[in-house]
C-alpha cells in the first residue's frame, strides 16, 4: 500500500491521526486530523510545518523524544503533548504504537484535542474539571505567595501567574501591560509564551495608545476586550487587526487592571496562527487573574509609600538631630553637641584609662575686627576658622565646637600634653594661612587666635567643669600675655 492509499485508509476513521512508515520515514495526516488543526487542503506543507513539545518540560520532542520514536512500540504508549503547526498550535493527548498497515510498518499516532470540552470522560487528567481544579490549585498557591510577595519577586510571580492563566487555557502568549501615568502610552510589562510561540513583549514598548483607539475604548469603557476572531473585527479597528494580523495574532482576550480607580493596564491572553473561541470560564479567570495582580500592584505600591514616607521621616528626623546639634552659623558643632560629646569623652576615657586634652579658642581682638570691616565680613571669617578647626581635627573621636561668640573649643579625646599641643600649633598655622586681612592683629597684618590648653588623666576625681574652667585659665593666660599663642594652664 502507497503511503497515499494508507492515508486514504486512515482518513475513513473518524478520529485524528498521524502516522510515520518506517521504512522511508514519510509522515502522513488523515483528514480528522488536517481538520483538528484547520489544514484541510495543505496536507504536505502541514505535515511539514509540525512540531512537538513535550507536554511538562516543554522541551521540542526531537531524536530520541520524537513521538513517533517513543511510541514505537507494540504497546500503546500515552503522550502529553503540544503539537504546533503552521494553522492551529494544541495542547494534546496521543495515544500511539506500532501498526502493520498494508504489508508495511507503520507507527501510528492517535491526537486527541486535551483543551476539547468534550473529551470523554475517561480521560480523567485533561478533563475540563480536572483542569479546573489544577488551575484553582495553582492559582490559590500562588495568590498565597504574592500576598507577601517582595518587590523583587514580584516580576517572577507575575509571570508564573500569567503562565498558569495560559498553560490552563492552552493559549499561546499571556501578558500584562501598563499604561503610562498620562495614560498615553502603553508597555508590555510581563509576557508568557507558550513553546514554539514568538514573544513580543521587547517589540511592544512605550507604545502610543492614540494607534489602537478601538482597542483602548473598549478596555476603558467594557473592561473587556473579547474577539474570537479577529478576522470579524469591525472596520474601525483596523489598526488594531494590523497589528494582530502581524503577531500572527487570531484571537485576543484582555481584562482591565485597576488600582483603586486608577486604570493601571490590562492583563491579555492571544491564540496565534488559529481563532479559539473565548468560553464564559476563560473571561472568568482572566478577570480573577487581573484582580489578582491588582491587589499585588497594590499592596506593593502601599508598601513602596510607606517605605517612602518612612524614610522622608527618617530624613526629617536626621534634619532636625543635625539642626538640634549644629551651629546655625559655621555648621560645625553647638554647645550643645560639645556638651554631650565632652561628658562622654571624658566617661569612656575613665573607663580605658586615658588622657583627655581640651583647647580653647578664640578669636584675637575680634570686636576690633568688626568695627574695621563690618558684622558680615566678620562672619565669613568665623566660618572660615570654623572649618580650618575641623580641618585640624584628624580623628574620628575629635570634635571641634562652636563655644559662643567668637570662641571655640576643641575636644581631643585619648590625647597627651604633647600631642594636644601639637594640635593647637597646627591650628595656629592653619588659621595664620587662611590670611584674613586684619590691620590691627597682633602680628603680620592676619587674624589670629588664642589657645588655652588643658591635658588631664580621665579620673573619676575628674570634673567635666574643672577641665573647662583650666582651658578657660590658659586662654585668659594667652590673652594676657599678648594674643597670638597657645598657653597652659
Ligand atoms: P580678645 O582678643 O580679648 O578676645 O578680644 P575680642 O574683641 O575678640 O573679645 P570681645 O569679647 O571683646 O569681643 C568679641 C566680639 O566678637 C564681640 C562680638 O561682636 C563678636 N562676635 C561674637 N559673635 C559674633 C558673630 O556671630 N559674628 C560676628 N561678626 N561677630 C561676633
Ligand atoms: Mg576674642
Ligand atoms: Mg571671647
Amino acid at each position: 500500500m502507497s503511503d497515499n492509499e494508507c492515508r486514504e485508509w486512515l482518513s475513513q476513521l473518524p478520529a485524528a491521526f498521524l502516522a510515520k512508515r518506517e521504512d522511508n520515514h514519510h509522515v502522513i495526516a488523515n483528514s480528522a486530523c488536517l481538520m483538528l488543526f484547520g489544514a484541510q487542503l495543505q496536507h504536505d506543507e502541514f505535515v511539514a510545518s509540525l512540531t512537538f513539545y513535550d507536554g511538562s518540560s516543554k522541551q521540542p520532542d526531537t531524536g530520541d523524544l520524537d513521538p513517533f520514536t517513543r511510541c514505537a512500540t507494540s504497546d500503546i504508549t500515552r503522550l502529553r503533548l503540544r503539537i504546533n503547526s503552521q494553522n492551529r498550535n494544541l495542547n494534546c493527548l496521543v495515544e500511539g504504537r506500532r501498526a502493520e498497515i498494508g504489508g508495511a510498518r507503520w507507527v501510528v499516532l492517535h491526537v486527541i484535542n486535551a483543551q476539547d470540552n468534550d473529551l470523554p470522560s475517561a480521560q480523567a487528567d485533561f478533563s475540563p474539571l480536572a483542569n479546573h481544579l489544577a488551575f484553582n490549585h495553582l492559582l490559590s498557591a500562588i495568590s498565597s505567595q504574592l500576598i507577601n510577595v517582595s518587590t523583587r519577586q514580584l516580576d517572577t510571580l507575575i509571570e508564573r501567574s500569567l503562565g498558569a492563566f495560559g498553560e490552563f487555557s492552552g493559549v499561546d502568549r499571556c501578558y500584562l501591560f501598563r499604561f503610562s501615568p498620562d495614560k498615553l502610552r502603553m508597555s508590555n510589562t510581563h509576557e508568557w509564551v507558550a513553546p514554539g510561540v514568538t514573544p513580543y513583549k521587547d517589540e511592544l514598548q512605550n507604545m502610543a495608545v492614540g494607534d489602537l483607539p478601538y482597542f483602548t475604548a473598549a478596555i476603558k469603557q467594557q473592561h473587556v476586550f473579547c474577539v474570537s476572531n479577529v478576522d470579524e473585527l469591525p472596520g474601525e479597528a483596523a489598526s488594531e487587526k494590523a497589528e494582530f494580523q502581524r503577531e500572527r495574532i487570531r484571537s485576543v482576550l484582555c481584562v482591565a487592571v485597576h488600582l483603586g480607580d486608577d486604570l493601571y493596564g490590562f492583563v491579555g491572553c492571544d491564540s496565534v496562527g488559529s481563532t479559539y473561541e473565548w468560553r464564559d470560564h476563560d473571561i472568568r479567570y482572566l478577570k480573577l487573574i487581573g484582580e489578582m495582580l491588582s491587589n499585588t500592584l497594590q499592596s506593593v505600591a502601599n508598601r513602596l509609600t510607606l517605605q517612602q514616607l518612612t524614610q522622608q521621616l527618617e530624613d526629617a528626623n536626621k534634619q532636625l538631630v543635625y539642626q538640634a546639634n549644629s551651629d546655625g552659623l559655621t555648621g560645625i558643632a553647638n554647645r550643645r553637641q560639645f556638651d554631650g560629646c565632652l561628658e562622654k569623652a571624658v566617661k569612656s576615657g575613665i573607663r580605658r584609662g586615658k588622657f583627655i586634652s581640651l583647647l580653647m579658642v578664640d578669636v584675637d581682638l575680634f570686636k576690633q575686627f568688626n568695627d574695621s570691616y563690618g558684622h558680615g565680613v566678620g562672619d565669613e571669617a568665623l566660618r572660615a576658622v570654623a572649618h580650618a578647626l575641623t580641618q585640624c581635627c584628624k580623628r574620628t573621636d575629635d570634635l571641634a565646637a562652636r563655644y559662643g561668640g567668637e570662641e571655640f573649643a576643641v575636644i581631643l579625646p585619648d590625647t597627651n600634653f604633647e600631642q594636644g599641643h601639637y594640635v593647637a600649633e597646627q591650628i595656629m598655622e592653619a588659621i595664620e594661612s587662611l590670611g584674613i586681612p586684619f590691620k590691627k592683629s597682633p602680628a603680620n597684618g592676619v587674624l589670629t587666635v588664642s589657645i588655652g590648653i588643658a591635658t588631664r588623666r580621665c579620673s573619676n576625681e575628674l570634673l567635666v567643669t574643672s577641665l573647662l574652667s583650666s582651658a578657660d585659665q590658659a586662654l585668659y593666660k594667652a590673652k594676657t600675655e599678648g594674643r597670638n599663642r597657645i598657653a597652659s594652664a
